[in-house]
């Protein structure tokens, strides 16, 4: 048994899933994480999210699968809709053979700090300002209200999230390693079905260069989600985001599901704005300092993979970390060198599966239900291609992810 002066200190950037994972899975292995979050207290709620075989496989070993829900609805059904309200059948996640769980980011976050050991220390509204390693340790300056703290740990994990402070201390400006894939994205929680759509129904209204996507959800309000291609993201970020997803669909009247939908925006206390981007990096460590998550490989949400990637990432360090005692880098090389293949796929299916979500002419919009009969799913199609190119399948990744820790 590691006596409590012996046993390691792991200082975790980042509350969300990825972070909360690994806090888990250090301290499994006997490790005494501490947890910092930017936020003043944990995060609810946030947009639809699916959850595939590594990212289940991952939750299983961490403890935490049970406790997240399915929150796909009974009978769901999803639409593709046009302006002027006309239906056509589409397709939706409970389609696939993969059984992916639905539920929103804020339900895997719930049931993984509902697995946190009750003694692991967190800290909100705190954030690194300066990160200095040597060979034995690393000191962290942490900010809280203006006042620092600076503290020595064995280990720095940034799981901060695409624009991850610990990558910029570490590693270098944002710009070095983020690549914009040229989308914006819009998202939040409706305040019940718009658009004459019933708490079952989904749609999909799909235009050259923009979407807009409504999720339903079997107990709990529907989301939404605007996705649309840009060529000038910095003039996204002026203005107020609902008007900049206004001007993205254009002077034409909006029909009554687009108009419901950006009313609920623009009268929506939590909503999320954001450029699509991809961090691409050729090393996820440096020395005793490693990110995991977002912060690292972030695939976009094209992928739909993120948080099952958070969850195998994090659960593989702790494995890995477990399985080369007294050699942090060792340890960190390993994990690294089993994670990057499946990671890199995901990242290509981010970019790659940008056009099912958001098709970028006519064309793509008029073959996609003929794409989607054969393929099933972007990721599926991917699949499949991959398969029949010999290379492996993503369910192939994905059980080898699982196999892994
Ligand atoms: C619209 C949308 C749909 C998506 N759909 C899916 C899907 O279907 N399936 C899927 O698997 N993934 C999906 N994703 C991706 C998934 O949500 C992310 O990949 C995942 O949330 C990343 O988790 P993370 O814990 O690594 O980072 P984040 O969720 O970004 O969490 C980072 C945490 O770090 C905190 N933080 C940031 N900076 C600091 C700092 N300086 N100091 C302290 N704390 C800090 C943040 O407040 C936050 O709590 C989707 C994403 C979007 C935007």
């Amino acid at each position: 048994m590691t006596s409590p002066s012996s046993r390691r200190r792991a200082l975790v950037v980042g509350l969300g899933a990825s972070g909360i994972a690994t806090a888990i899975g250090l301290r499994r292995i006997g490790w005494d994480p501490v947890i910092v979050e930017r936020a003043p207290g944990r995060r609810s709620g946030g947009y639809f999210v699916v959850l595939f075989g590594a990212g289940q496989a991952a939750a299983r070993r961490l403890g935490i699968l049970d406790a997240i829900p399915d929150r796909s609805p009974p009978g769901g059904i999803t639409y593709t809709v046009d302006r002027a309200g006309v239906r056509k059948p589409g397709l939706g996640f409970g389609d696939l053979p993969v059984a992916p769980r639905m539920m929103l980011r804020g339900d895997v976050e719930r049931a993984a700090f509902a697995a946190l050991p009750h003694d692991v220390e967190i800290r909100y509204a705190t954030t690194p300002t300066r990160i200095e390693q040597d060979a034995s340790g690393v000191e962290v300056t942490l900010e809280r209200d203006g006042e620092s703290v600076t503290e020595r740990f064995d280990l720095v994990v940034g799981a901060d999230g695409l624009r991850s402070t610990v990558r910029r201390l570490v590693f270098g400006p944002h710009d070095r390693y983020l690549h914009r894939l040229g989308y914006m994205i819009a998202a939040t929680t409706l305040p019940g079905p718009v658009g004459g759509l019933s708490p079952h129904e989904g749609a999909g209204l799909l235009e050259p260069g923009r979407a807009m996507w409504v999720f339903p959800f079997a107990d709990h309000p529907p989301t939404v989600l605007f996705s649309y291609r840009t060529d000038d993201v910095d003039a996204e970020f002026t203005g107020r985001p609902v008007e900049r997803v206004r001007a993205a669909y254009g002077p034409q009247p909006t029909g009554r599901l687009l108009g419901e939908a950006l009313d609920a925006l623009d009268a929506a206390d939590e909503f999320l704005f954001d450029s699509v981007e991809q961090p691409r990096m050729d090393a996820w460590s440096r020395g005793r300092v490693v990110l995991v998550g977002g912060s690292a490989w972030c695939p976009s949400l094209y992928a739909a993979m993120g948080v099952s990637a958070g969850l195998a990432g994090a659960d593989l360090l702790g494995s890995m970390l477990d399985r080369h005692p007294g050699d942090i880098r060792g340890a960190l090389r390993a994990w690294e060198a089993q994670l990057r293949p499946h990671m890199s796929y995901y990242q290509a299916n981010g970019v790659e599966q940008r056009y099912f979500v958001t098709p970028g002419n006519q064309r793509q919009i008029a073959l996609r239900p003929i794409m989607a009969r054969s393929l099933r799913l972007p990721v599926i199609g991917n699949a499949l291609r991959s398969l029949r190119s010999g290379s492996k399948s993503i369910r192939q990744r994905e059980l080898d992810i699982a196999h892994a820790g």
